[in-house]
């Protein structure tokens, strides 16, 4: 029996950094040509390859995926850390949502062809992205990119960014309802091993596009991709079998081309450190050790850059597979603990109340600096830190900032915001001291930002009524004080400076 066709035709890798503009053309309309190809179509046609290839050396695919899952999970971690620096300190929602769609378009297409240029896997697998990766779909609407860089955040429910221990998918309806009746048939272990790795390569890709997109529209340098060491056995692909499907003239040629983009995908990686948690490259200096029950017993290649590496590894995961055969499952999932951990000093956000990628910038910092009342980020000075020695006054401060932080609600903002812009102006209490009203200024927009509130000024202006009508001129976040005390906290103090907002 002959096989119709191995593979779809695409347009060559090479093209991507050289013509970008037609490898595009070309790209969009290859998805065009085949948008109402049903995964299982696909799948079909191309699995015979993938299948092969993976069943030849299950164990080595089985490593290799869960090796896939745990960098897709790094590299989402960090995007995370950095996008939410771009969005509380670069403004990128607002920049990017201004921009124009050529504008947006030029970036995009930066993207596009230097995520698709990191490696022949990744490039092929922007057959299955669909509309998902197509030029008009990511320019159009700026939420679309916004969007993306959100569902890949790795974010655990305290809203704390965490490496995750599984990634975070880019759901796709067709592929997912493929995906999951495949896992819940009789299919075998490298069909849904194929399957998974189309998924997770897939998610990787888009991972990448949006990660170039955005640094290269904030003029930053783009992103370096490391790759992973990986040695290309004869026995790789399954000439002889396919052999019986297409021929021998064809497997000749195919076991050619798939060595040649097996040696461009891997050949020039070098050795990483197969702990989750770490990203060593082994850069010459020393050798990287391997689990030696692995490699006697399996011929597994497991490399630790240190043997704190190693311990760290065992517990949550290797102990599960060391020198044993794998399976899907144990293949498909990983667990990992993080070496730091940061408690969250916020609630989880509640009800339907969603923070912006700002708050949740701020929640972070917060968290790892716990003795901070709030953290001022103005996009061109080092964060300020403030924060408020009085107990009486942090644990009134802390409980409006615990309530506007978990539901958003409007007048726990403002008396927020107006403590913060009214201590600001009284010089003495903030550190660095504040010499004129730029800083407040800053406070003002950054809250803005935080809590999508565009009319904070005017509230914040009504808190400093509330506080001048106070019998005792308390703002409105201390009215609870005991005057006794709010003469002391006022001692030193000449007069106050009023809050007024323009
Ligand atoms: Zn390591
Ligand atoms: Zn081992």
């Amino acid at each position: 029996m002959m096989h119709p066709a191995l593979t779809f035709p695409r347009p060559t890798k090479e093209d991507a950094l050289k013509q970008p503009a037609k490898w595009n053309s070309d790209w969009e309309s290859t998805t065009k040509k085949f948008q109402h190809v049903p995964p299982s179509k696909f799948f079909e046609a191309e699995a015979t390859l993938l299948k092969m290839r993976v069943a030849a050396d299950m164990d080595t695919a089985f490593i290799r995926h869960q090796s896939l899952l745990g960098n897709l999970c790094g590299l989402q971690l960090m995007i995370t850390e950095e996008a939410l620096t771009y969005f509380a300190r670069n403004d990128l929602e607002a920049k990017w949502m201004q921009a124009s769609s050529a504008v947006r378009g030029k970036h995009a297409l930066i993207g596009l062809s230097n995520a698709c240029s990191i490696a022949k896997d990744l490039h092929d697998v922007r057959l299955y992205c669909g509309r998902e990766l197509t030029l008009s779909h990511l320019q159009e609407d700026g939420k679309i990119v916004l969007d993306l860089v959100q569902a890949v955040m790795a974010l655990n429910d305290a809203g704390i960014c965490e490496m995750p221990e599984t990634p975070k998918d880019i759901a796709d309806a067709a592929w997912d309802s493929f995906a999951q009746v495949q896992r819940g048939s009789t299919a075998s272990e490298s069909e849904k091993l194929a399957v998974a790795n189309i998924l997770a390569l897939r998610t990787k890709l888009i991972c990448h596009v949006v990660h170039f997109t955005v640094r290269s529209f904030l003029g930053l340098e783009l992103p370096e991709v490391k790759l992973e060491a990986q040695k290309y056995h004869k026995d790789q692909f399954p000439e002889a079998t396919m052999e019986q499907f297409v021929g021998r003239a064809a497997a000749k040629a195919a076991a050619k081309e798939d060595k040649a983009a097996w040696k461009e995908t891997h050949g020039k990686r070098p050795e990483h450190c197969s702990y989750t948690g770490c990203f060593k490259i082994n850069t010459g200096a020393g050798k990287f050790s391997r689990c030696k029950r692995c490699w006697d017993d399996m011929k597994r290649e497991v490399l630790y850059c240190s043997g704190a590496c190693q311990t760290a590894d065992w517990k949550p995961n290797h102990k599960a597979i060391c020198g044993k055969p794998l399976s899907f499952e144990t293949a498909s999932t990983r667990k990992y603990t993080p070496s730091e951990n940061f408690a969250p000093v916020i609630g989880p956000p509640i009800g339907s109340y969603k923070r912006s990628p700002s708050l949740v910038y701020q929640t972070n910092l917060l968290s790892r600096n716990p003795k901070a009342d709030y953290v001022i980020s103005d996009s061109l000075k080092e964060p300020v830190f403030m924060d408020f020695p009085d107990p009486e006054t942090q644990s009134l401060f802390r409980k409006c900032r615990e309530k506007a932080m978990t539901t958003g609600d409007r007048e726990n903002v403002a008396i927020m915001g107006h403590f913060l812009c009214w201590m600001t102006l009284q010089t003495r209490q903030v550190q660095p001291p504040a010499s004129d009203g730029a800083t407040v200024n800053v406070i003002v927009a950054q809250l803005k930002k935080e809590y999508r509130f565009d009319d904070l000024h005017l509230a914040i202006n009504e808190m400093q009524q509330r506080q001048n009508m106070d019998p005792f001129k308390r703002p409105v976040l201390l009215s609870s004080m005991s005057p006794p005390n709010w003469v002391r906290f006022c001692s030193g103090m000449n007069g106050y400076q009023q809050v007024v907002l323009t």
